[in-house]
């Protein structure tokens, strides 16, 4: 690194530092990264973002999140997918100019053998067929120099190949999945439910959906720390994932808010369910790892909808967030099934 460049990225640094100062944001990894990106300015789309927000005020922590979630993240998959497809390009090439050079090699070797069999057919004498057999011979070497090079570069291509194919699939199920929880994230959670919808809709069979959402999580933050609060929605995440099967789906559908897609079950199951993803969060009795200070218990609130015939993606959410709301207002730490809706609920939204 040249000492200018030293400069330039120190510039950069403490531009950043700043910034987190000013706009009093954590000086997390993440947070600093995503203002060290806004200082160099190599993302116009982050930078016209940042700047319409400090137009209006100062970023709060979950805007930090949210963006860095957008920008930084993605570009990293981004990245990624685009360094597999330059690898596989090469690759590709390379093996096109071994073919290339079998091809040509094998064609030179075929205008010796004709050349060879016109000149067999006339009259030879003894030092002349030696001469065509010694070439001959050092034609055959030549491809079989060639053929093995060129098996050399298939058997590596077909190592590489495996290679990338791992990597492709990598960055694909990163793509699909949460950073910090490793459910799938808000986008694969549309797909799925679009997908559910469209089975149920066809006649394959109930279907239901729970909305949860971490009680009072701002205040553990603001108690806690957004460190130690990120720690717990993995515990919350893994809580949940624990307690559906196989092909349930269950995503982190926004910050602190957690979704369950149930296929072949109905409300009365979907509720048994959330029950006991509930009462497993409520067991947990919280500890701090870096200190192992008892931090209490959490709770959530559930929101549980089944399909009816006529559902979109959109009216399916909208009843399960209503009950959500209203088991927020019922008091929290409880689920809340839409048989349970009162009238006035219902007509709420
Ligand atoms: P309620 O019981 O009504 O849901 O109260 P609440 O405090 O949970 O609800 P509110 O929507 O007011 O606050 C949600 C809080 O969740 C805000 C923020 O502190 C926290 N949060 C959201 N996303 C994250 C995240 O990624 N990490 C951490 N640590 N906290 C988050
Ligand atoms: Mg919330
Ligand atoms: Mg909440």
């Amino acid at each position: 690194m040249s000492e200018q460049e030293f400069k330039r990225a120190l510039g950069y640094a403490n531009a950043a530092i700043d910034l987190l100062k000013r706009a009093t944001i954590p000086p997390y990894p993440q947070f600093y990264e995503l203002l060290y990106t806004y200082a160099t300015g190599v993302n116009p789309g982050l930078n016209a973002r940042i700047n319409a927000i400090f137009r209006e005020g100062d970023p709060t922590i979950d805007l930090a999140e949210r963006l860095y979630n957008e920008f930084l993240r993605a570009q990293d998959a981004t990245e990624r997918i685009s360094s597999v497809s330059e690898r596989m390009s090469a690759r590709i090439e390379s093996v096109h100019q071994a073919i290339d050079t079998a091809l040509a090699t094998a064609s030179d070797f075929s205008g010796v053998l004709q050349h060879a069999d016109a000149g067999l057919s006339g009259e030879m004498d003894s030092d002349a067929v030696k001469a065509m057999a010694q070439r001959l011979l050092a034609e055959t070497r030549r491809m079989q120099d060639a053929n093995h090079k060129l098996e050399q570069k298939l058997v590596a291509s077909r190592e590489d190949v495996a290679a990338l194919q791992r990597d492709l699939d990598d960055v694909r199920r990163e793509a699909m999945l949460d950073p910090l929880t490793k459910l799938f994230n808000r986008k694969y959670f549309d797909e799925g439910l679009v997908k559910a919808i469209v089975r149920a809709a066809d006649g394959g069979g109930p279907l239901s959906l729970i909305l949860l959402d971490i009680d009072e999580f701002k205040r553990f933050n603001d108690t806690w720390g957004h460190q130690t609060g990120d720690q717990v929605l993995r515990l919350v995440a893994m809580t949940l994932k624990s307690n559906i099967k196989g092909r349930d789906i269950a995503a982190r559908y926004g910050g602190e808010e957690f979704a369950a897609i149930l296929p072949q079950t109905d409300l009365e199951g979907a509720v048994i369910v959330a029950d006991n993803i509930r009462k497993a969060i409520q067991s947990k009795e919280l500890l701090k790892r870096s200190t192992n200070e008892k931090l209490g218990r959490i709770t959530a609130s559930f929101g549980v909808a089944s399909f009816r015939a006529g559902d979109t993606p959109s009216t399916l959410i909208e009843r399960a967030d209503r009950c959500l709301y209203a088991a927020k207002n019922g008091g929290r730490n409880r689920v809340l099934p839409e048989s349970d809706l009162k009238p006035q609920e219902i007509a709420a939204a």
